[in-house]
């Protein structure tokens, strides 16, 4: 694994095209795609999302993996090929191999389980064909800084985004449930049907507000409130920031946001096409202001938050502690006194918090929350990528 991970992770002479480094990588990808889907059509009840799965066109996501899986064994054996160490190429062909065993493309479930528990390993992989496929290529085009995609801690992020997505069952519970009862003990029929009644595009906009404005607070007590910012605190120690960063959070977080984002939307009565859309757009803007992007987006940078924006909000320097906690619109941190963005269009120097005290891991940072602090096993950042020079401890009780 160690040499799987050095390969990935080869500095730029080792990865220049015709290295046998991109077709690797990308029989790997395909590999793995192809072999979660194969999985995800051999075992759909524990698998997949129930209601996506009335969704899908069968047919046509085997003809997908049939592609996928062909596309990855040629792409393998070229950078076996082209390549001195040929781990990348043999791991993506053990993949396609065990994909092919369990019946490929042509993969049936087997039996008809009846089961109440399932993971969504079909989100996971949707969510990373999406997103990566729009935000690899752009910041390969518009990075801000030139950062590889295997940059630093990439496989912990990559592992927050397959655990979340994985947990999706869990999480849409816990975070239901307390909208649940709360329209369970309260009659806001006409309430419900004026604001259900309203054009969507409004609808649309009165959820930004309302969540935004929840939001805000929550963010900013998850800063202020020294239990909560243990949670959070996992969230702020990405130290490089790219769309996957935005996928960092502890699991605890992830359940406050969005059921404290679903409170004001479902049980209010916003219609089902409002919500949905929300949750898509939402969904693309959280990558979207972690993205490693310099877009010049001149004004709009001060009434909708940017990828600089909110890339101040996890800045390093002591200017970007406790500042621009708004989701949306950067008003709200004007008008509750946070608003920081810096006239001159400078960008924070660095990314974390200083000394950077969460331990490294996904198990340790679930538990960093729950341990005392002399506990916490502090990280060094490696020398190759140059900390940039911390200013201030976070003053986040202040
Ligand atoms: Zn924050
Ligand atoms: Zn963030």
């Amino acid at each position: 694994m160690t040499v799987l991970r050095q390969e990935l992770e080869s500095a730029e002479p080792e990865r220049r095209f015709g290295s046998g480094w991109i077709s690797g990588v990308l029989a790997l990808v395909l590999a793995g795609l192809g072999l979660g889907a194969v999985l995800c059509l051999r075992y759909p009840e524990v698998l997949t999302v129930p209601e996506a799965r009335n969704l899908y066109n069968v047919a046509l996501i085997r003809l997908a993996v049939q592609v996928v899986l062909v596309g990855g064994f040629l792409l393998g054996i070229l950078s076996i090929v082209l390549r001195r160490n040929k781990i990348l190429g043999f791991t993506a062909l053990g993949c396609i191999l065990i994909a092919t065993a369990l019946g490929g493309s042509g993969a049936q479930d087997r039996l008809q389980l009846q089961s109440d528990v399932y993971l969504g390993l079909d989100w996971f992989l949707l969510n990373l064909i999406f997103t990566g496929i729009v935000f690899i290529p752009i910041e390969r085009l518009l990075g801000k800084k030139e950062q590889p995609i295997f940059r630093y801690e990439w496989r912990e992020d990559l592992l927050y985004f397959l655990i979340s997505s994985l947990l999706v069952q869990v999480l849409t519970f816990l975070s239901l449930a307390p909208s649940l009862t709360i329209l369970s003990h309260t009659d806001w029929g006409g309430l419900r049907r004026a604001v259900g009644s309203q054009p969507v595009i409004l609808q649309f906009l009165e959820i930004m507000l309302l969540t935004d404005l929840v939001q805000y607070w929550v963010h900013r007590a998850f800063h202020r409130v020294s239990f909560l910012w243990k949670f959070h605190a996992i969230h702020h120690s990405a130290q490089s920031m790219d769309w996957l960063a935005s996928s960092r959070m502890h699991l605890f977080e992830i359940v406050i946001l969005r059921g404290s984002t679903v409170i004001p939307m479902y049980v209010l009565g916003f219609t089902e096409s409002a919500l949905y859309a929300y949750i898509v757009f939402v969904y693309f803007l959280a990558a979207f202001v972690h993205a490693n992007l310099r877009v010049p987006l001149g004004w709009i940078d001060r009434w909708l938050v940017t990828p600089r924006f909110h890339h101040w909000h996890h800045g390093i320097e002591h200017e970007a502690i406790d500042v621009n906690f708004a989701v949306h619109f950067p008003f709200l941190d004007w008008l509750f006194g946070t608003y920081h963005l810096p006239a001159d269009g400078r960008w924070p120097s660095g990314y974390g918090i200083e000394d950077h005290p969460i331990p490294r891991g996904f198990l340790r940072q679930f538990l960093y929350p729950l341990t005392p602090a002399r506990e916490a096993v502090p990280v060094a950042f490696p020398p190759s990528e140059g900390n940039p020079v911390a200013a201030s401890p976070p003053d986040q009780n202040s």
